[in-house]
């Protein structure tokens, strides 16, 4: 929307009644995404008015995993965002051409986020999501900024390597005064399709490292809301856009991810 004002943010006007959720982590590959894909497809289930912002700009995965293949619309001068599953989505991979990767700085990164919170016909929504790239970048400073009253939900695994990081990714909710909802463990063993026994794949611990740690430098008590095993039907889910939670809600995974739905 060149040359015209910013519009104000929304969700981030005293007495709105969106919560607001940025859904961070230390490292790629750890779940983020399908975290947020499925916690937002189990609250749109439970008859929530969920939103997406995929702000991920190095793996914007949520409208695959989503199933969202629409396109934004625009609408006098506002961006009708396409919705799946119940869920409306918004990805910074709909406005970048082909699979061209996103090489914005801060200050366009920032611009862009602006505009997904603010020019995106959004409705009254229960509960926003915003997907975060991984680490403590330019994107979750401008989060902070454009909704501070947005709650971090941190997602890990528990390999302690990757809980250090994802600690430090957490910690910055002290420097922004963020609240920190809750830590989530995932990836957290692989039952053996044989016998059951769980497989401790990446170790354990870390999603209550995390929390511990967090609960430590943020001086308020941060919950493990939960562990979600590995799980084949999980990826193949993400995958084939049909979030776990949906085709199979009482599968391992998707009861852990209800479950932890129902705590937001
Ligand atoms: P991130 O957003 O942290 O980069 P993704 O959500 O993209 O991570 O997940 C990375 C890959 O791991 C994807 O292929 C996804 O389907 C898979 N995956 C994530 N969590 C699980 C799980 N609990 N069980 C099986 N596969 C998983």
């Amino acid at each position: 929307r060149g040359g015209q004002a910013e519009r104000e943010v929304p969700f981030a006007k005293p007495g709105s009644l969106t919560r607001v959720y940025a859904v961070a982590s230390g490292k790629g590959g750890v779940g983020k995404s399908s975290v947020t894909v499925n916690l937002a497809a189990a609250m749109a289930a439970d008859g929530l008015k969920v939103g997406v912002v995929d702000a991920d700009i190095y793996g914007h995965s949520v409208p695959r995993m989503l199933g969202a293949d629409g396109r934004p619309t625009q609408v006098e001068n506002m961006i009708m965002p396409p919705s799946a599953n119940g869920v409306k989505v918004i990805s910074i991979g709909m406005f970048t051409p082909g699979n061209a990767p996103v090489v914005w700085r801060g200050p366009m990164l920032h611009r862009a986020l602006q505009q997904f919170l603010a020019d995106v016909y959004w409705g009254d929504l229960d509960v926003l999501l915003l997907d975060l790239p991984p680490g403590t970048g330019d994107i979750a400073i401008s989060v902070a900024q454009l909704v501070p009253n947005a709650e971090i939900l941190v997602v890990t695994t528990p390999q302690q390597a990757a809980a250090e990081v994802a600690e430090r990714a957490g910690s910055i909710a002290v420097q922004t005064h963020q609240k920190i909802v809750g830590v989530v463990e995932n990836m957290s063993g692989l039952p053996c399709p044989h016998c059951g026994e769980m497989v401790d794949v990446f170790g354990t611990g870390g999603g209550q490292t995390v929390a511990d740690g967090l609960t430590r430098t943020t001086g308020a008590n941060v919950p493990v809301l939960g562990s979600i095993p590995i799980d084949v039907r999980l990826r193949e889910g993400g995958d084939d856009g049909k979030p776990v939670v949906l085709t199979d809600p009482d599968s391992p995974a998707g009861s852990a991810l209800r479950s932890i739905a129902g705590k937001l």
